[in-house]
């Protein structure tokens, strides 16, 4: 049997229809270096989407690699109930002086949607422990993506990923997410006052007495198709949260560390979360970790005697694993010390010109929007049925190119580390692959 045969004898994977795979076998990864993966066929493809958009650096990144080659012959893991590391100490100490100031509790979990959870158990607990039992529901963009846990999908807003398990979902409240390319105001992105907002107080404020938390993806919606708003919708949202006491939970588990152009997305808008949760690119994309952020004043409101039944009895067993945080700490540390922020922040208009430019007399282009290096080409035009983003898809892979698309749109999210020749590639390979299908 060959390793493809093998793997479908085996594997479930993620996301996918496995019958699609009977047409399009697994790609095998031998090894990986910078942007470019290398098959066990002896083909290489530009991991253009950061391998689900957690790769950060580069795959297998020296620093990184080195830091967790380090780690691990030092401690591999211990439980984090009762005993620490000074890995994750550090990496603590170093977070702090990133994050959106008034953020200073850090609690850990191993994945983005485990990090959601916490978020909204926190939020829920936090109410009941101060007289507030009755504030016990979220608020939630359309759009919106947390995750996949039940709480998670419950405050998620995209029905692919959540019509099916509707019965077993949390009632949640619904606003509507600002939808600046077909904006029903008729105004644009960069000039508007976030008119849209208007409606979404209105829930806010029908809601305030039985709401804990609004749950948002700040800037950025990205299985939403990588949707973008201005960030005066955010300072709006922020506003009204402290006025009506509800928490804002700031989902920047995609948009931390850099990939909008700044270090997290809540920063356009100067605005702090209550409650923050990070994973992706955390590690650089190297171990499942995730933090939940909070402020004195919620952790605070769990700390007590033990009689008294306030501790946060939630955990995970692997939260706080030391190899994780040394890749973390590791990145932290790349960041202070190369330029990567600016550098990324040069490259973003070079990408963003170079694909307006191939795409500039291109029909079936809705709307090519970026922040950051994120990049992303809606394709109008065409019947979902006939699946033209996954179309797009198979031609890239043949020309080298890893373009998983979201729906008909199209997207690059790559690693912040990613050169101009290699910007310039993968735009040559997007802009004959389209061709191809189109
Ligand atoms: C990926 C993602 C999550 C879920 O993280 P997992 O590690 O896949 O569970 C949550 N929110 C956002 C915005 C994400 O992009």
């Amino acid at each position: 049997m060959t390793l493809q045969e093998k793997d479908l004898k085996y594997i479930w994977h993620p996301c996918s229809q496995m019958k699609d795979y009977e047409k399009l076998p697994p790609i095998i990864i031998d090894h990986a270096k910078g942007v470019y993966l290398y098959d066990t066929d002896g083909n290489k493809y530009i991991d253009i989407v950061s391998s689900w958009w957690c790769n950060l650096l580069g795959h297998c990144n020296p620093r990184i690699n080195m830091a967790v080659k380090k780690q691990i012959d030092k401690l591999e893991h211990v439980i984090f109930a009762n005993f620490s590391h000074e890995t994750a100490i550090n990496l603590c100490e170093k977070l702090i002086k990133i994050i959106p100031k008034g953020l200073s509790k850090f609690n850990f979990s191993d994945n983005g949607s485990a990090a959601i959870e916490c978020a909204l158990k926190m939020s829920f607990q936090y109410h009941y422990q101060t007289g507030h039992s009755e504030k016990r529901r979220f608020i939630a963009l359309s759009g919106g993506y947390h995750g996949e846990t039940i709480g998670a999908l419950s405050v998620g807003g995209v029905d692919l990923y959540s019509q099916i398990y509707r019965p077993l979902l949390l009632d949640t409240i619904r606003i509507d997410a600002p939808d600046c390319f077909r904006c029903p105001y008729g105004q644009c992105r960069d000039e508007c006052d976030a008119e849209c907002f208007e409606k979404a107080l209105d829930t806010i404020k029908a809601h305030s007495h039985e709401t804990c938390a609004i749950i948002a993806e700040p800037i950025l919606q990205g299985a939403a198709g990588m949707m973008i708003y201005p960030p005066v919708y955010l300072k709006k949202l922020r506003l009204a949260c402290t006025e009506y006491k509800i928490h804002f939970i700031a989902d920047e588990i995609a948009t931390g560390f850099g990939r909008t152009g700044k270090m997290f997305a809540c920063e356009h808008a100067k605005v702090t979360p209550d409650i923050m949760c990070i994973s992706k690119g955390l590690t650089g994309g190297y171990m499942p970790m995730a933090i939940t952020i909070t402020t004195e004043e919620i952790y605070d409101a769990f700390y007590a005697d033990y009689s008294e039944g306030k501790a946060f009895m939630h955990s995970h067993t692997y939260s706080g694993n030391p190899l994780a945080c040394s890749a973390a700490l590791e990145v932290l540390k790349i960041f202070e010390e190369e330029p990567i922020l600016k550098n990324a922040q040069e490259n973003a208009v070079y990408l963003n010109n170079a694909l307006k430019s191939v795409f500039s007399d291109f029909s079936h282009i809705g709307e090519i929007r970026h922040i950051g290096l994120i990049n992303a080409i809606e394709i109008t035009g065409f019947e979902p049925s006939k699946r033209i983003g996954y179309e797009i898809y198979k031609n890239a892979l043949k020309n080298g190119l890893l373009l998983r698309p979201l729906g008909d749109v199209i997207y690059f999210n790559p690693p912040l580390s990613i050169s101009k020749e290699e910007i310039d590639k993968a735009v040559e390979i997007c802009i004959k692959s389209v061709k191809q299908t189109i």
